[in-house]
């Protein structure tokens, strides 16, 4: 690690970064590569001579890395990225990136600390504490998910981690209380419309596979889950002798942005002493707007709330902010303490070491990212940026409205619009068709990247405004392709 050749390649990387954010709408957005692109473009193995040994030799280190960026990343990387960043990305959710994130990411980049225990970087643990109660403040989260009390904050790579380290806490849990064999007896709740990240946390968790019940949330909920279907459901598992003890409820769910009614859900978990995670990876972000806030009423029953910040909160991935009220329960789970890794502050329990609220031991230090981003933007910037947005998917809704061809098929609450092309002379199946093709036509043209998902039987376009690039004028431009790939279609059917 040589500090000067690190000064001359990082500059020319940034200028590299920094030119491809300018011209990245230049690129076709969904990557138009074939399965095994790259096999053909790279060597079988690694060189055993780096590629320009006498530029080093000689002192060309930029020269070296000018190559490198034109030779490997332009010519046989680039072809082969979907671009994230395009202000034309509308597919799943964003996955946002910015200077301040951006910036905070190089810095963890560069320390490259290990900070599973407090004494590894005593900075990040305690940054990490520190950021994420002002993020709980930010959410108007209450105060016993604040690290003052039993409770606290920690950053987990995604929301899958966050959802399967809980799930890990409350199981032995209930184990401690009910005694280990009554392990095949566990029962997860969640509805059909939940992350399937819980069901392969249940996999995991070694929860018995029939276990794990995820109840269908229909229409007539706009796909919550009913608070009635799920008690009927628990008495039923009561009487036959199984033992429930895990609710997991969204705020904004993956397919059409659902959102589950958290208190009645949370009331019905915690009289039967089940421990009740709430998931609001994607919508999370939006509450801490005053207006949006209510999403989460009811999160005051909860033992675990969990925000995915690398989604629409401007820092860069990985960084998925999860809550408990009890780390007690994810240290009971998760410590071990080997002789290695034994220090005076921790024997003494005069600190958090995180290795214990997650699966790894090794972890990164994202709390610098995060921090950047709340002190060089500020609540009320980011409010502006969420209603934004929220803004721009009500402009896209309306386009939709006007185009009698089209319908949106779920209320739209946050800055994603579920809608379709209606069926020719109601013909369900035939619907199905053309909207998948649909999806096809418009993602090939490289200008416009939206996903699907299907809601009730039916193929639905998803259209997620949420990248951090993305204007008014992008939004048109989709929905022109949107309309005139639907036309070509429709008149091809006729
Ligand atoms: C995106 C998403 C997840 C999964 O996120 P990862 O961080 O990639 O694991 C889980 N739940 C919801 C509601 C999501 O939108």
């Amino acid at each position: 690690m040589d500090a000067e050749q690190l000064r001359e390649y990082g500059h020319k990387m940034v200028d590299f970064i920094a030119d491809y954010y300018k011209t990245i709408e230049n690129f076709p957005v969904l990557s138009q590569v074939e399965p095994g692109y790259l096999r053909n473009l790279l060597p079988d193995s690694a060189p055993n001579q780096p590629d320009s040994f006498q530029h080093v030799l000689d002192g060309e280190v930029a020269q070296l890395i000018l190559e490198f960026i034109r030779l490997h990343i332009q010519a046989k990387i680039l072809p082969g990225v979907t671009h994230w960043q395009s202000p034309n990305y509308f597919a799943y959710y964003p996955s946002n990136s910015s200077v301040a994130g951006f910036v905070g990411e190089m810095l963890s980049a560069g320390l490259n600390i290990v900070g599973f225990s407090w004494i590894a970087s005593p900075a990040a643990t305690e940054l990490e504490m520190i950021v994420l109660d002002w993020l709980a403040k930010m959410l108007k989260l209450p105060e016993d998910f604040l690290s003052a009390g039993q409770g606290g904050g920690v950053i987990q790579g995604t929301a899958s981690e966050a959802v399967l380290v809980v799930l890990l806490a409350a199981r032995d849990k209930v184990l401690r209380r009910v005694g280990k064999d009554a392990l095949e007896k566990l029962v997860v709740y969640a509805s059909d419309q939940t992350h399937s990240s819980l069901q392969k946390a249940c996999q995991i968790a070694g929860i018995h596979p029939e276990n794990c019940r995820l109840l269908k949330a229909t229409s007539s909920t706009n796909y919550a889950l009913s608070p009635e279907f799920l008690s009927e459901t628990i008495s039923q598992d009561l009487t036959i002798g199984l033992i429930p003890f895990f609710l997991c409820a969204t705020v904004g769910t993956t397919s059409s942005t659902a959102v589950d009614p958290l208190l009645s859900l949370g009331k019905i978990a915690k009289s039967n002493g089940m421990w009740f995670h709430v998931d609001a990876a994607y919508a999370g972000s939006a509450c801490v707007c005053p207006e949006f806030r209510h999403y989460m009423d009811g999160v005051e029953v909860a033992d675990s709330f969990n925000m995915n910040a690398h989604k629409w909160f401007l820092t860069n991935f990985d960084c998925s902010a999860l809550w408990v009220k009890d780390r007690s329960a994810l240290v009971q789970a998760l410590s071990t303490n080997p002789e290695f890794l034994k220090n005076k502050a921790s024997q003494a329990n005069m600190v958090v070491d995180y290795k214990d609220w997650q699966v790894p031991l090794g972890r990164r230090f994202r709390s610098l990212k995060l921090w950047m981003v709340l002190r060089l933007y500020g609540l009320e910037n980011l409010q502006c940026y969420i209603r934004n947005h929220i803004k721009l998917a009500k402009h896209f809704e309306n386009l939709i409205a006007q185009d009698p061809r089209f319908e949106v098929v779920t209320p739209r609450i946050f800055s994603l619009v579920c809608f379709r092309l209606l069926p020719v002379r109601n013909n369900e199946s035939h619907g199905n068709k053309l909207n998948h093709q649909l999806l096809d036509a418009v993602n090939s043209t490289g200008s416009a990247f939206i996903s699907h998902t299907v809601l009730s039987g039916k193929y639905i376009l998803r259209f997620a405004v949420g990248a951090p690039l993305t204007e008014e004028k992008h939004v048109n431009a989709a929905w022109k392709v949107l309309q005139d790939k639907a036309t070509s279609l429709l008149a091809e059917s006729l």
